[in-house]
């Protein structure tokens, strides 16, 4: 079960088609528009707050040539509906989740194969399968020890760039109050 956790096969193949053309090629907002320095750190197609992440984090997620990334600040859109994963903070560019190499767990909620944890491979899936089994879920204290050991690499293997515990421990509460699992 864990061995194709991280595969992003199931969501790539269904957004595939939908921009086979642009796979390669960034998306600006408005190519005429001048450069502003104004930040407004909102998403330019949900309106939602973004937060932002490391170039790093950008670099190692997107699926396009990285001569798209400017010289700006991006930031990450966690909005599910939204299909933009990282906007450039001047608003003028996005990168979709078409773009990026990886399915997205905040795009994609109800996906049970898109990992949660994307450096150890834990996924809706194999939470529940865990939950279901032993009536508990390990994920939580097993990511802390990894964490600990050095083991882990949230900046370039998570599209959020950071720690997925919040998101972790949203499943398995999310999972405990639907299968109603004994706390
Ligand atoms: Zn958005």
């Amino acid at each position: 079960m864990s061995q194709n956790c991280c595969a992003p096969v199931d969501s790539n193949q269904k957004e595939a088609h939908l921009n086979e053309e642009s796979c390669c090629t960034p998306v600006w907002v408005d190519k005429d528009q001048k450069l502003t320095t104004a930040q407004t750190n909102l998403c330019p197609t949900c309106g939602q707050k973004g937060k932002k992440v490391d170039s790093l984090t950008l670099k190692a997620m997107l699926d396009v040539s990285l001569l798209a990334v400017r010289e700006v600040a991006y930031l990450f859109c966690r909005t599910a509906d939204c299909p933009v994963v990282y906007f450039a903070a001047d608003g003028l560019q996005v990168f979709t989740k078409d773009q990026i190499r990886v399915p997205v767990h905040q795009k994609e909620p109800d996906n049970d194969h898109v990992p949660v944890c994307y450096c150890f491979c834990h996924s809706p899936a194999t939470i529940r399968a865990e939950l279901l089994a032993t009536g508990r879920s390990t994920a939580i204290e097993e990511i802390e020890a990894r964490i600990k050991a050095g083991q882990c690499a949230c900046d370039i293997r998570n599209p959020q760039g950071n720690c997925c515990l919040g998101n972790v421990s949203a499943v398995v509460k999310q999972f405990i109050a639907a299968i109603q699992v004994p706390a």
